[in-house]
């Protein structure tokens, strides 16, 4: 924001000091971390009083805190003694009943309330002498002429109610705000006028003065949604410059070839492609053929059939010349993948062999666990072109391989995905590649990417036929422990039918390093009450519940651990030994979270679930259920009933729509979360807009972010916008949104 004219000190940036005075400044600053005048005039109300919301005084509780809007009727002075102030004792009344308020040793109290004052009163209802009276309440009077009005006029409007401390009261935000907006000269308004009229809003000023001051609650709801363009506009003007950049920007165009190893696949393909899995490579087709980059979200529910999408994406680009490289999260994934690929693949991965198809392609592993010699045979395939798809780790890849011609990334479950990561790759040729991300839960942020519209994104809703859903139910150890018993059992009757089981723990254990698998990016929602959290017991761990169930309930079957602190080849081994199904029950961290297929695993019991995060559990889930049997997933917690916690759970066992999911996710932080708010320690640039229901003037604020740029890319033409955007770019926010 800037004055009209240049070279003024902009009045948003002025020290709080200066208008409201040291004192009443450094209050501000301590509670609530408002500065400037921009900071507290942008400190929007909570929600607004509405006369008929104040506590009846016909009807008082004691104890309860109160705040009434009454007028006062008689005032009764008892002198001190010597020259102390006097106790004074007023009643008010709202015409529906009377309070008595005591002050002892008031001057201020014995100045200011006189009869036919009103304003309000708060504080907490005692009694004396078996009449309810309040000692020393706060209030707050209206001034005769307060907006111009009398005080009965002031009784009908919405009284605004700030987020406030108990050291600084919401009235006292509400004067301090008076005279801000009182005093500032005349401002430039950040929303081009042309745009304004265009949208009906209004100017920054009139917005302020009436979400602030309103006369009623209707004029707020106008004045928010113009102010809802600050937050929206600015993020979107970054987004369109950066979208103008990435227009100079172009990748190599690939193309299936008839008879290419794209239709060989095809088809021996033993299944039919679902009517989503050809939608969405249809998409991905079309981008691919482009000369420009593709940015591109697949997310598709967990077993929705992802991976051959993104093999066919990846044989096209080996048609069109060039590779393929597909990261994972985990080694186990990788390695998973390679399998995968290569078994679907057939001859098509052997070209150079006797039994292979010439006309098919390399696909290379790399992972931290290879030798050295195996590591280099397959990064001489990368490197020199024979294998046209490279299948590892994000580590790895993005340290040690060079490729002959990189056409595309593909990100497999991007939640574990960054933007260095990124960088480091696209650094790798001489044209960025194509990217495709796929994952079952976006993370909060990618929600928030998709609606502000930086990412395309291609879904697939529907599994492949003949698949059964997974049932979750959540179990509540403490109030239900037979159900708890019950868990057990139902492990054994499934491995009696031949099926598989997992155990989930949150902790690895056995030693004394604290360690555990979980993923940063997608711990429990803060939702969770952190006083309470030293005094929970530690969280269970894998080495331990193993034992336990060796000797106990699971005795006599066999039971595999696999958790982050296992070598590389330990915990193939251990993976290779489940996959096969000569152990019926693995015990394990969240290392089995992402993408594990073990078509024949039935069942999953996830110990302190509460301990997890919602998309965490829905990926977790995911791996049972795979195969035709149905899928069952238990979430035993201790959390009480009515918690965050148990409701994150009933949630997870309520749907299966992962981006329903994520939105419960998004729901349960705070929204300053969603755009890095957390991690730059500063306040959120979203105040007003909500992710989530704020869509409609999201997009409108894209279009017209998209026009502004197009039109003039450094707004030369609207310095006050500059301001605004470059204050964004300054501040972390704008990186976080550049994932792509
Ligand atoms: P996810 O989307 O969770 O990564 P996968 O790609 O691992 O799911 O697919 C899960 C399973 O479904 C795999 O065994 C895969 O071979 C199978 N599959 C994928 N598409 C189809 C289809 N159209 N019909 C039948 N099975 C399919
Ligand atoms: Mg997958």
């Amino acid at each position: 924001m800037s004055v009209a004219g240049t070279g003024a000190v902009d009045p948003f940036e002025q020290p709080l000091a200066e208008l409201l005075g040291d004192r009443t400044a450094k209050v501000l600053a301590k509670e609530l971390d408002l500065r400037t005048n921009g900071d507290l005039l942008r400190h929007y109300p909570r929600r607004y009083y509405e006369r008929g919301e104040f506590s009846d005084l016909n009807r008082l509780q004691p104890d309860e805190e109160i705040t009434v809007q009454a007028e006062v009727a008689k005032v009764t002075k008892h002198p001190g003694p010597g020259r102390k102030p006097p106790r004074v004792e007023v009643e008010i009344t709202d015409g529906k009943g009377t309070l008595q308020l005591t002050f002892f040793h008031s001057w201020l109290a014995e100045r200011e309330l006189r009869p036919g004052t009103s304003g309000l009163f708060a504080g907490k209802v005692g009694s004396f002498r078996g009449r309810p009276q309040i000692v020393h309440p706060e209030y707050h009077l209206y001034d005769e002429d307060e907006d111009g009005g009398k005080a009965a006029q002031e009784f009908a409007k919405p009284r605004p109610v700030y987020p406030a401390t108990g050291k600084l009261r919401t009235w006292t935000i509400q004067r301090c705000v008076r005279v801000v907006l009182d005093s500032l000269p005349e401002l430039d308004d950040p929303l081009p006028a042309t745009l304004r009229h265009r949208l009906n809003l209004l100017d920054l000023r009139t917005a302020l003065q009436r979400v602030h001051r309103p006369d009623d609650l209707a004029e707020t709801f106008v004045a928010k949604e113009r102010l809802k363009w600050d937050e929206a506009l600015p993020l979107q003007i970054v987004l369109a410059q950066r979208r103008l950049a990435a227009l100079g920007e172009s990748a190599t165009a690939r193309e299936p070839r008839p008879g290419g190893v794209l239709e060989r696949f095809d088809a021996r393909l033993p299944f039919a492609l679902t009517a989503g899995q050809a939608q969405v490579c249809a998409e991905i087709e079309r981008d691919l053929a482009r000369s420009h980059p593709m940015h591109r979200l697949l997310q598709g529910e967990v077993g929705s059939g992802k991976t051959v999408v993104a093999l066919r994406a990846m044989l096209t680009v080996v048609d069109g010349g060039g590779q393929s490289v597909l990261l994972a999260p985990t080694e186990v994934l990788a390695q998973q993948h390679h399998r995968s690929i290569t078994q679907m693949l057939g001859p098509l991965a052997r070209p150079g062999q006797l039994d292979g198809d010439p006309d098919g392609t390399g696909v290379a592993l790399l992972t931290g666990s290879q030798n050295a010699k195996e590591r280099r045979a397959n990064l001489l395939d990368a490197a020199s072109g024979d294998a046209g798809i490279v299948i590892g780790t994000h580590a790895v890849i993005q340290e040690h391989v060079q490729f002959q011609d990189l056409g595309l990334v593909v990100v497999d479950e991007q939640h574990r995905f960054g933007v260095e990561q990124r960088d480091a790759l696209r650094a790798k040729g001489p044209v960025p590649p194509h990217l495709l991300v796929m994952t079952a839960t976006p993370i909060p942020r990618t929600v928030a990417m998709t609606v502000f519209g930086d990412l395309e994104t291609s879904v697939l809703a529907e599994l492949p036929g003949g698949r059964a859903p997974i049932k979750t139910h959540v179990v509540p150890a403490l109030e239900k422990p037979n159900f708890f018993t019950r868990a057990w059992e139902r492990i054994r009757e499934e491995v009696g039918q031949g099926h598989q089981a997992y155990v989930v723990c949150p902790r690895i254990g056995g030693e004394a390093g604290e360690e555990t698998d979980a993923d940063e990016s997608d711990a429990p929602a803060p939702a969770e009450p952190s006083a309470a959290e030293s005094e929970r017991r530690p969280p269970l761990a894998v080495v331990d519940v193993a034992a336990e169930l060796e000797a106990g309930a699971l005795a006599g079957l066999r039971i595999g651990v696999l958790h982050g602190r296992l070598t590389p080849a330990e915990k193939d081994e251990v993976m290779a030994a489940f996959t096969e199904g000569s152990v019926d029950v693995l015990v394990a961290t969240t290392v089995v979270e992402v993408g594990v297929n073990v078509p024949n695993a039935s069942v999953m019991v996830i110990l302190d679930a509460d301990r997890f995060g919602i998309s965490q559990l829905h990926q977790l889930r995911g791996r049972v259920g795979r195969g035709s049997v149905e899928g069952l997933c238990l979430l035993v917690t201790e959390a009480p009933a009515d918690t965050p916690a148990r409701e994150r759970l009933d949630a997870v066992a309520d749907t299966l729509d992962g981006f329903a999911l994520s939105e419960k996710d998004l729901e349960q932080r705070r929204e300053g979360d969603v755009l890095g708010a957390a991690q730059s320690g500063r306040r959120s640039s979203l105040r007003l807009l909500s992710v989530l229901t704020d869509r409609d003037l999201i997009t409108r604020a894209r279009q017209a972010a998209t026009e502004l740029v197009a039109a003039d890319a450094r707004l030369e033409q609207h310095p006050a916008l500059r301001a605004a955007v470059d204050a964004l770019q300054d501040s972390d926010r704008a990186e976080y949104l550049a994932m792509t």
